[in-house]
């Protein structure tokens, strides 16, 4: 079986950097918020192109402190895409704000700027562009109508590290930005991780206090903060991986590279990368009329695939409370309807990308043709 993501291999093959790191920590005896997490918040920062890092547990307490660090709560709106993975959304609840969620451009996936602009409101407060499968959202828009309506914009860059817009960083892009190292990602701690960046002085000074009991020097609490902290052992980790980063990152793009060259003639429709942006890769995804039936025949056929996602979070029960009805957000729900994420990672060989290749070609010359979609 081809894996979709062999992150067992990807860390094994590290395990010497890891467990140089691992006793590094041992011999300082320091295990909270010391040496590791401030040399990766300097390393993360300066990787973003951004002036400050405040790691934090992992990505969804990275944009639910952000929006406390701006003050955004009860009463105020914040605009959040209907098409990605819910904690982008929950970041919005647990602050108490209501959530406004909008369409997505059907080629990328990400927010689209037109619905943004229809959805702003006198109690609007921010717009949260999620990078998803790893490219950035159209952010040049989204800036201006926060610039003409005095908003922020708070990047949920949990799948874009190291992805670029016309040369600058993800995690640079808007006024602050939350990443997650979740393993799976494409920095992973070996555990839960989370980090925030900005070039803002204050909301990173805020930050710091929020992400610690709201307290900057032990038993003085100045606001009632959260215990949010990036663990000194999982920054050690992540600084043996970051200098690997833009080379894992280059890998996932030559894969994608074979397979947009190859998938497109097999009846798929593929997402597309839009000018200027460089793709992370974080997910390959691509759109089938009969995905369910294709994940089958794949998985019979030696291939692991996996969905993102295959509910949206307006219609998953947590958010029944909404009263949002199947329909709603018509775009999304047919993209969640129809992707399929391909293996994608650093280690896939080229004989393993082959053989995906291979294998989607036949089974999809198999299948009964579809018509095609509406968002064709
Ligand atoms: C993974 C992810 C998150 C959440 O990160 P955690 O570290 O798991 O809390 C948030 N948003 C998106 C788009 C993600 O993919």
């Amino acid at each position: 079986m081809i894996p979709f993501l062999d992150l067992k291999e990807l860390n094994r093959s590290l395990a010497p950097e890891l467990h140089t790191a691992l006793t590094r920590v041992l011999d300082s005896g320091w295990l909270v918020l010391g040496q590791e997490v401030e040399a990766f918040e300097a390393e993360f920062a300066a990787y973003c192109q951004t002036d400050y890092c405040i790691g934090v547990a992992n990505g969804l307490e990275a944009l639910h402190l952000i929006l406390r660090a701006y003050d955004i709560g009860a009463g105020d709106e914040v605009i959040v895409p209907a098409n990605t993975f819910i904690a982008t959304w929950l970041a919005v609840t647990y602050a108490g704000a209501r959530l406004v969620p909008v369409e997505p451009l059907p080629h990328t996936g990400n927010m689209d700027p037109q619905a943004v602009a229809a959805a702003i409101t006198p109690r609007t407060k921010a717009i949260m562009p999620v990078h998803l499968y790893g490219q950035t959202a159209e952010m040049a828009p989204l800036m201006d109508l926060a610039e003409r309506h005095g908003l922020k914009v708070i990047e949920d860059a949990a799948q874009a590290h190291g992805a670029t817009c016309h040369g600058r960083r993800a995690g640079s892009l808007g006024h602050a930005a939350g990443f997650s190292f979740y393993p799976g990602k494409n920095l992973g701690a070996l555990g839960d991780g989370g980090a925030i960046t900005t070039s803002d002085p204050q909301l990173a000074e805020r930050l710091r206090l929020l992400r610690n009991y709201g307290s900057r020097s032990k038993y003085r609490n100045e606001e009632a903060g959260f215990n949010c902290r990036l663990d000194e052992i999982q920054a050690a980790f992540l600084r043996a991986k970051l200098p690997l980063l833009d080379g894992w990152n280059q890998r996932r793009r030559q894969i994608a590279a074979r397979y947009d060259a190859e998938l497109g003639a097999a009846g798929l429709q593929l997402m597309q990368e839009a000018p200027g942006h460089v793709s992370a890769r974080h997910l390959y995804v691509v759109r089938s009329p009969q995905r369910d039936a294709l994940q089958v025949a794949l998985h019979e056929a030696g291939v692991q695939t996996a969905i993102h996602y295959p509910v949206p979070p307006h219609l998953q029960p947590a958010y029944a409370g909404l009263g949002y009805r199947e329909g709603a957000f018509p775009i999304t729900e047919i993209l969640h309807r129809e992707v399929l994420s391909l293996p994608m990672g650093p280690t896939l060989d080229d004989s393993q990308v082959t053989a995906v290749i291979d294998a989607v070609k036949a089974v999809s010359a198999r299948m009964q043709p579809a018509p095609a979609g509406p968002l064709a």
